[in-house]
């Protein structure tokens, strides 16, 4: 008795109508779905992204070379050399973040007390190869210039918190 009734839902098409009654139904519903990268899903402003050194307005590093994000940093990601300037003041000579060890805690930019390393609201910088991830001083310099605006609105955010 079962086998027919097998037989007669397969001989009826049963299953494939129903699949394609489903497909139709859903053809006008809303898309859960996003067209990435041409579309994006909204992201929050105080995101945990890629990092950036930034500059005061007069061009100068905000980094003072005291190093505590090094020390914070539970991944050891941070490297960080320095030196005094003619004028007494210090900064880095070297400010390296290995990438792959970054596990994005935000504990660098809470414990920087001049606001010069934020992450930033990008999360768009895959790469090919594992040495393309090892940020140098220039690097991260170079993504505070592209990202100030979206960097200090965060700074600005947090702000409360600190
Ligand atoms: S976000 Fe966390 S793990 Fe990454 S560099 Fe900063 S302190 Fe280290
Ligand atoms: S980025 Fe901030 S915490 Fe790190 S060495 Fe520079 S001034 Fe100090």
């Amino acid at each position: 008795m079962n086998a027919i009734i097998q037989s007669t839902k397969a001989l009826l098409l049963k299953e494939l109508l129903s699949g394609m009654f489903l497909t139709f139904k859903y053809m006008f519903k809303k898309p859960v779905t996003i067209n990435y990268p041409y579309e994006k899903s909204p992201l929050s402003p105080r995101f945990r992204g890629e990092h950036a050194l930034r500059r005061y307005p007069n061009g100068e590093e905000r980094c003072i070379a005291c190093k505590l994000c090094e020390a914070v940093c539970p991944a050891l990601a941070i490297t960080i050399e320095a030196e005094s300037r003619a004028d007494g003041s210090r900064r880095t000579t070297r400010y390296d973040i290995d990438m792959t060890k970054c596990i994005y805690c935000g504990l660098c930019q809470e414990a920087c007390p001049v606001d010069a390393i934020v992450e930033g609201p990008n999360l768009e910088f895959a790469t090919e190869t594992r040495e393309e991830l090892m940020y140098n001083k220039e690097k991260l310099l170079a993504n505070g210039e592209r990202w100030e605006p979206e960097l200090a609105a965060k700074i600005q955010l947090d702000a409360p918190y600190r």
